[in-house]
């Protein structure tokens, strides 16, 4: 007996029984040792003489939680849970699986291939597999519709829910329910059966039967699943082996499963979904707040506001069985307050979904109140009041007071900055944010907002009671909409570019909603009343004037379409109804907007839709990863996930951008205001790796040696840009000359045309701006005032040190290429980490968009501002700000002779500076 196998599974003879128990914990996976260890005892049972059956048998609460997915991708060991089952089939003598707790997955598949199986009242089994986009692989599709009716089969198998003991032995999965110890039940069972001398019932010898005609039920059951899990590849597969299983011999149908199994794992839903499953298990873990960080103990809980979402999480807390008591400044707010937490429980138990008893429980949990002293004994605080910095800071204030010391005080902010309403109060480490979305006591999702001097205690307590209330806590940084609502404005922007661009309202969500999306960007604004984003623009005007949004959502909201509540919005609604319909109003009102801004209208395609949506929040995303805002990117597509109704299968914005390929994602050269590519801020320090492989090795370490890797890797890309741009030059200036010759040879001139050209070192200049411009992000076409940049990989991918070799040739400007990403970057915030050279870089694109400018100038004086016009939108950003900075006015530029020389004055001055 191998010393791996008696690690991790036991085996003992009890009255001429064999008891084999597996003890692999916490839930007796099904990995490599296990399953050899398994595999070893049931021969060594078979080939004793002394032993007539053998029982298998797990943990009171275990028996088995099926395969270790994390050997999903990998190279399996023998024997594979197929071989097992094998040997199951093959024993001579009678085999009992005893399940206590659960037996799920392939833990069920083991059972199912026993011959008898017991369990306890309370135990659980379930074939859960197509939660992750597989299905039973190991038998499971063959055997289960042979002992149970096909029907009960795909419902278990297709929905991935357990079902309990009783219905199990209601179905005849299970033989018998007993109480008490399992294994002495158990070896009792197998006694009986062997003394009555019950045959062997080897599930793989039965028939799977179907009501009525086969071919008729299994289309019908196709065209359920089909319905009810758009999408999701694995259900219709699972449906094909179950049909398998009622027409073709075991074996056959064992093949097909196996064949349907190894084609789903490679699936990228597939992927997606195990994705997902991991990520959950993450988001709790963080660097420097180990597991064992000692916690507060939470039992009695206060809110602060009983408004929307004050009732909610009020109500997260009397789920859980935590008392909590709810504070309003006003009677009446109070009483609406506590009526429609009493209706909300209500609809649920007039659903069926919960007892009138246990709403009544729940009731009494909650203690209404008008005086912030009722929370003194609250051991947590959170505060849903108005989104204002001054209303929270006062009540933060008032809170030092009344609050009990060690309590933790927590916000519901959405946007504002938890430092700042930490800064009101003398314990700035017991300030948390607890960010929990509407309806609260429904969205899975709470963002954990740390703020700079929350403590680590809080922290952990505050993702436990996270967990308690089972929400899926993700530690968010403090920033403007933190994670979530963060990456949810860029989608909105670009959901309205779409608009300006030619799309409708209807046609966006159509799109995003047949993508995947629970609900389309425009349903969604009208559900939550565009006037609060409205809000947000507003601020938005003040705060960054430098952010572009589309002004169509503000005409929509100047004329009080603020959504469902005012029955119009960017769809129109009929009274008491939800649905969206589409407005004709809103197409003319899109029209003359178009026309406005002079956009020509163009047919937007559904990919294109979903690409720069999706692109959008992944940019972002890529964003707040560098700044650290997110520790993981799964953490960021946990917050979509259960936040924001991505759907599953795709895996989170991130895993969408990975699979599709950063490559792609950032080759995608998006017509009208596309995304600019983040993702390649990331890609340039760590060449090759996926958003998620990225954040496992967290690039914010910028002391380690994948630092100086990364820089290296940055070089690389540098020399490789200047390579590619060395050819390009080469290959324009050949087409140039050609160009040139053809058009002496036409117009019979010699070279006299050149005469047209700068000459000197103001050619030389000439042909250095022509480079710089080419080298400029394209310029879309003008779009309400702003830039439509459209930024080319290698515009992202070089940010080149300037090269000394150049210097001493004099040949300073010729090859220096633009970062814009880079530059981008470095305005917004000094990062840790960052390897390019972006102040230089911002410089040389300020320094390319003049070149332009007096390039178009010089060679067409007639044309006056219009080429700057052109220009202006890429100066902007840049060049703008630093002409601003110079005193120099933008108007000089419209005057051709001035452009040209202002422009020799400042190259000459740039020239000097650079010699001084
Ligand atoms: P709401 O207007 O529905 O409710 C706020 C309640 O707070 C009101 O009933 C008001 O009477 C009460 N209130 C105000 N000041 C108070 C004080 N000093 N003491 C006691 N009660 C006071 O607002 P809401 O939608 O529930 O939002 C509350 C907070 O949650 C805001 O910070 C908001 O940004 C955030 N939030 C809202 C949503 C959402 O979808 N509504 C989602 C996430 C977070």
């Amino acid at each position: 007996m191998s010393e791996a196998a008696q690690r991790i599974a036991d085996y003992s003879v009890r009255d001429g029984i064999a008891v084999i128990t597996l003890n692999n914990p916490p839930v007796n996976s099904l990995g490599n040792a296990l399953r050899a260890a398994i595999m070893e005892y049931l021969k060594k049972a078979e080939g004793d003489p002394a032993v007539k059956g053998a029982v298998l048998i797990g943990s009171a609460k275990a028996f088995s939680g099926g395969a270790d997915i994390r050997e999903f991708n990998k190279p399996r060991e023998k024997p594979d849970l197929a071989e097992l089952n094998d040997q199951q089939d093959a024993m001579t003598k009678p085999l009992v699986a005893a399940i206590g707790g659960f037996a799920l997955g392939g833990g069920l598949e083991l059972a199912l291939a026993c011959h008898f199986r017991i369990a306890l009242p309370k135990s659980q089994l379930g074939l859960p597999e197509v939660k992750l986009g597989i299905l039973p692989g190991s038998g499971g599709t063959q055997r289960l519709p042979r002992i149970i009716a096909m029907a009960e089969a795909l419902r278990m198998m297709t929905s991935g829910n357990p079902i309990a003991a009783e219905r199990a032995k209601l179905l005849g999965l299970v033989d018998e329910i007993v109480e008490g110890d399992l294994l002495e039940a158990a070896v009792l069972f197998l006694a009986r059966l062997l003394k009555e001398g019950r045959p062997r019932r080897r599930i793989r010898d039965m028939q799977a039967k179907v009501d009525g005609d086969p071919k008729a039920f299994f289309a019908q059951a196709r065209e359920q699943v089909a319905r009810e899990w758009k999408g999701y590849p694995a259900p219709l597969e699972i449906v094909a082996c179950a049909q398998a299983a009622a027409t073709r011999p075991f074996d056959e149908g064992r093949k097909f499963e196996r064949e349907r199994f190894a084609h789903l794992v490679n699936t990228t839903e597939s992927k997606a979904l195990r994705h997902m499953f991991f990520a959950e298990r993450q988001t709790t873990r963080i660097p420097g707040v180990p597991e064992d960080t000692p916690v507060r103990e939470i039992r009695k809980a206060a809110v602060v506001g009983a408004g929307t979402m004050g009732g909610g999480i009020a109500m997260c807390f009397a789920n859980a069985g935590i008392p909590v008591t709810v504070v309003e400044m006003k009677q009446e707010a109070l009483d609406k307050g506590l009526s429609n937490i009493r209706s909300n429980y209500a609809g649920t138990v007039a659903k069926g979904r919960l007892k009138q008893e246990e709403m009544q429980r729940r009731m009494s949990l909650i203690t209404p109140s008008l005086k912030l002293e009722d929370m003194s004994d609250a051991d947590i605080i959170v505060e849903a009041v108005f989104e204002r910095m001054d209303v929270k800071q006062d009540l933060f204030k008032k809170l030092e007071v009344t609050a009990k010391p060690g309590a933790i005080l927590a916000t519901n902010t959405s946007t504002l900055d938890v430092d700042l309403i930490a800064e009101a109060t003398q314990r700035p480490q017991d300030v948390i944010g607890t960010h929990f979305f509407s309806p609260a006591n429904v969205m899975r999702l709470l963002e954990v907002v740390r703020g700079k001097q929350t403590g680590k205690d809080v922290l952990a307590t505050t993702l436990k009671l996270g967990k308690t209330l089972k929400k899926v806590p993700v530690v968010s940084g403090v920033c403007d909409g933190f994670i979530g609502n963060r990456m949810l404005e860029k989608y909105v922007q670009q959901s309205l570019f779409l608009l300006d661009e030619g799309a409708t309202p209807a046609q966006v969500d159509a799109a995003l909603q047949k993508w995947g999306l629970a609900m389309g960007p425009f349903a969604m604004y009208d559900m939550a009343g565009n006037d609060i984003g409205w809000e947000i623009r507003k601020r938005r005007a003040k705060e960054r004037p430098e952010m572009v949004y589309s002004k169509f959502a503000d005409r929509i909201c100047e004329l009080g379409r603020f959504g469902q509540k005012t029955g119009k919005g960017f769809y129109r609604y009929e009274a008491g109804n939800r649905k969206p319909i589409p407005d004709p109003e809103v197409e003319t009102l899109l029209q003359s907007y178009r026309k406005e801004i002079g956009v020509e209208t163009r047919q937007v395609s559904d990919e294109e839709i979903v690409a720069r949506c999706m692109y959008a929040l992944a940019n972002e995303g890529a964003y707040i990863l560098e700044e650290g805002i997110a520790l993981r990117a799964s953490d960021i597509d946990m917050v979509y996930l259960t936040g924001y109704g991505f759907p599953p299968y795709r895996g989170g914005p991130m895993f969408h951008a990975d699979s599709v390929g950063l490559d792609k994602v950032l080759a995608a050269r998006l017509p009208g205001r596309a995304v600019e590519a983040r993702a390649a801020a990331c890609e340039i320090r760590q060449r090759g790796k996926t958003l998620q492989r990225l954040t496992e090795e967290s690039f914010h370490d910028r002391s380690s040696h994948r630092f100086h890797r990364a820089h290296a890797a940055l070089q690389e890309l540098a020399r490789r840009a200047q390579h590619d741009a060395r050819r390009e030059d080469g290959r324009a200036r050949g087409a140039r000359r050609a160009r040139a010759r053809q058009g002496r040879r036409r117009r019979g001139r010699g070279r006299d045309h050149r005469l047209r050209q700068p000459r000197g070192r103001h050619r030389l200049e000439h042909r250095a701006a022509d480079r710089g411009a080419r080298r400029l992000p394209e310029l879309g076409p003008r779009h309400d005032g702003e830039p439509l940049l459209l930024l080319r990989p290698a515009d992202h991918r070089a940010c080149q040190p300037e090269n000394p070799g150049w210097r001493r040739r004099g040949i300073r400007r010729r090859r220096r290429r633009v970062d814009l990403a880079g530059a981008e970057r470095d305005e917004q915030a000094p990062l840790p980490g960052r390897v390019a050279a972006p102040p230089q870089a911002r410089e040389l694109l300020a320094d390319a968009a003049d070149r332009r400018v007096c390039r178009e100038a010089l060679r067409d004086p007639a044309r006056g501002a219009g080429p700057l016009r052109r220009a202006e939108p890429a100066a902007r950003g840049q060049g703008a700000r630093r002409r601003q900075v110079q005193g120099r006015d933008r108007a000089d530029h419209h005057q051709d002779e001035a452009g040209r020389q202002e422009y020799r004055r400042r190259d000459d001055a740039r020239s000097d500076g650079r010699r001084g």
